[in-house]
């Protein structure tokens, strides 16, 4: 049985960096897409939304005034999208580029409907620059772009965990992890999974969440295939 049809999956830059910390790892963009390819080949829509965080973040700018600060870490995220797209079309996928801001020399502009029917023909659709407003995130984005195209869950791959924990499973030996969660209980606990603009947008429109440790990108596949919960599942309730 098919869990999820069409799924939004969320890849932070830091995931495309790997251990670098800037920029791009290329063997690891490489084991990312090839999980990607599998999903695909199960049958499910995938769209991507890209985060920028290898490069720049808006909050990054203290010199400048954050709006523009803002559009240059959009602009980071064009470049993720780019360096996904030509590894998944290397690996023989049909994709789409698409941008929140307009620049039709390199991608498709975003447009909602277009996205869904390059989804239904079977195309890997990726979705960058992020809203195209400053002040948002592409965790928000990810939100977003979900509930614009019907997804049926986010995947939210995290670095350097496998799933959501009552405390960082980094420094504490103790820290236990959650199967299950609401969105309130992440807004009224403050736990960091998504900022609270994405994470009240998702409970909003009762959109659920699977956060998974994409460190060994083949969890985006066992979510899938195994019966287990794998990372931890939020829902507007259970
Ligand atoms: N950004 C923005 N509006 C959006 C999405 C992203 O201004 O709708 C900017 C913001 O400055 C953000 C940067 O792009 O810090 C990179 O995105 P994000 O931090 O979400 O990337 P991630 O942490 O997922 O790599």
């Amino acid at each position: 049985m098919q869990k999820f049809k069409r799924v939004v999956l969320k890849l932070s830059g830091e995931a495309l960096a790997g251990n670098k910390g800037f920029g791009f790892d290329d063997d690891v963009i490489e084991e990312i897409c090839i999980s990607i390819k599998q999903l695909h080949l199960l049958g499910v829509e995938i769209a991507i939304v890209v985060g920028g965080g290898n490069f720049w973040r808006g909050r990054s700018g203290t010199t400048i005034d954050r709006a523009s600060s803002d559009n240059i870490g959009m602009l980071g995220t064009v470049m993720n999208g780019l360096r996904v797209q030509g590894s998944l079309e290397e690996m023989g996928l049909d994709t789409r580029l698409m941008t929140a801001i307009d620049m039709k020399e390199v991608a498709e502009p975003y447009i909602r409907r277009r996205a869904v029917r390059h989804l239904e023909k079977g195309r890997i659709v990726i979705f960058s620059a992020g809203t195209g407003l400053p002040y948002f995130s592409t965790d928000t984005t990810a939100s977003l772009r979900a509930l614009e195209i019907g997804a049926d869950v986010i995947l939210l791959g995290k670095t350097g965990t496998d799933g959501i924990y009552d405390k960082d499973p980094n420094i504490f030996d103790d820290a236990v992890k959650y199967d299950k969660l609401t969105y309130k209980e992440i807004l009224q606990q403050e736990i960091k999974i998504m900022d609270t603009t994405a994470t009240s947008l998702a409970m909003d429109n009762k959109m659920p969440l699977i956060a998974f440790g994409i460190d060994d990108p083949k969890n985006m596949v066992r979510i899938f295939n195994e019966e287990d919960p794998m990372g931890t599942i939020v829902k507007e309730k259970f």
